[in-house]
This record gives structure tokens, C-alpha cells and sequence, in this order.
């Protein structure tokens, strides 16, 4: 079947064969490779705070979600947190049996709003606590490569 056929039920096309080009560039737009090259460079966290209605943004952004405005300065975080939930993940994404269980959840950033979805590392299910402070577990900086996989993972302090 070819792609100008016209297809009557959807059933009748399981899977496609060949090859598809796909050429596309992307980017992490402005604020996220400027919160990214931060840490790859200097293993530091960025965030930013609208002049205008003063919302704590964490990445760093370029523009208040809130009120629009133009945001162009960055401030340092460390990075720590306060974990704030967490779920324990047995099944592995096909749906398999993981052989350990991973532990992701939620973490209140320090000097930042809002909570952020983070993997825990080493964190053992019956060990995470609610509440229990953490702090961010970057790659070497030999091996990172500006993006977010240079982040590991947070662990409890
Ligand atoms: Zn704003």
C-alpha cells in the first residue's frame, strides 16, 4: 500500500513499510539552552523572576507565562528541594516487570514556585519520605552534553 491510497478503515493499515525522511532541527528554545548550558558548563541551576509581576520561573524563561512580559535576567539556585510526592514505578515502559523499582515523583525547588517531576537515585521505595530534603545528581562534566539527561536524577539528604 502507498501513501496516496486511499485508506477506507482504519484496521486495514497495521503498520507502514519503508522509510520516511524526517529532517527537522530542535531546539530547546532560548531559556531552556541557556538553563542547559549552565549546568553542562557549570553545573549550576537557573532560574528567572518577571520584573513585572515578579512569577519565579524554574528553568529560567524568556517570557512570564503570567503577564507576557520580557524576562532577561537569571539568578542561581542550588538545585536542592523538599520532595513533595512520589510513586513507585514497577513496570517497565512495555509494560514489563522492572527488576528493581524506580522511585519518581515531585520536589519542591528551593527558591523557586511550583513542584517539578524528577527521578530519585538510589532511592530504595520504603526510603522516600515526603517532606525529606534532596539535592541534584549531575553527569561528570566531561559527559554532559547541554541537555536534560546531564541532570541523573535527585537524591535524599
Ligand atoms: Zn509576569
Amino acid at each position: 500500500m502507498g501513501l496516496s491510497e486511499r485508506i477506507e478503515r482504519n484496521v486495514d493499515l497495521s503498520y507502514f513499510e519503508g522509510k520516511i525522511p524526517v529532517n527537522y532541527v530542535y531546539t530547546y528554545g532560548l531559556g531552556l539552552e541557556k538553563f542547559f548550558n549552565a549546568i553542562k558548563e557549570k553545573g549550576e541551576f537557573l532560574a528567572s523572576r518577571c520584573p513585572e509581576c515578579g512569577a519565579v520561573y524554574f528553568p529560567c524563561r524568556i517570557f512570564c507565562e503570567r503577564c507576557f512580559s520580557e524576562i532577561t535576567r537569571t539568578f542561581k539556585v542550588p538545585g536542592t528541594g523538599t520532595v513533595y510526592s512520589y510513586t513507585v514505578c514497577h513496570l517497565d515502559m512495555d509494560g514489563s516487570p522492572k527488576k528493581e523499582p524506580d522511585v519518581v515523583g515531585l520536589i519542591e525547588v528551593d527558591g523557586t514556585e511550583g513542584a517539578k517531576f524528577v527521578h530519585f537515585i538510589d532511592a530504595k521505595p520504603d526510603k522516600v519520605t515526603i517532606g525529606r530534603k534532596v539535592k541534584p545528581v549531575l553527569k561528570a562534566k566531561k559527559d554532559r552534553e547541554g541537555g536534560i539527561f546531564d541532570i541523573k536524577g535527585f537524591r535524599q539528604v
